[in-house]
């Protein structure tokens, strides 16, 4: 999807502060981090919802979340973290171009959108 900009960020026509990247996933800051450690994994592949991904993603799905406790301890987030992948208008998604949230650092409240 040439025009979604976490497509662009995948391809590198957009800059974005990086922490990991494979030939599958690019993991970034988030811009307006929630939590000290607030990282972004995206699939390079255009998948936009996690309602969109269909049985031939479930293991690029398995690596993502394999990938997410590595780069949660390389990063801060030593003592634990959180994981979120908003979906869709109700989900509060914004960006439609699949992405796990990690979020640590500190304890975290109870509830948290982001
Ligand atoms: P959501 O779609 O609600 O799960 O969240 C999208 C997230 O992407 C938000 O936390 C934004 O702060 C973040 N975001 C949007 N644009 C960028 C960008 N160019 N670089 C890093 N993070 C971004
Ligand atoms: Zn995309």
């Amino acid at each position: 999807m040439s025009d979604c900009i976490f497509c662009r960020i995948a391809r590198g026509d957009l800059p974005s502060n990086k922490v990991y990247e494979d030939e599958e996933f690019l993991a970034f800051k988030d811009i307006h981090p929630q939590a000290p450690v607030h990282i972004l994994i995206i699939p390079k592949k255009h998948i936009s919802t996690l309602a969109e991904a269909s049985a031939e993603d479930v293991p690029l799905l398995g690596r993502m979340l394999e990938l997410a406790p590595r780069i949660a301890r390389e990063h801060g987030a030593e003592e634990g973290f959180r994981t979120i992948i908003n979906t869709g208008r109700h989900g509060g998604q914004e960006v439609y171009h699949l992405h796990l949230h990690i979020l640590g650092g500190q304890p975290l409240p109870a509830m948290l959108k982001h």
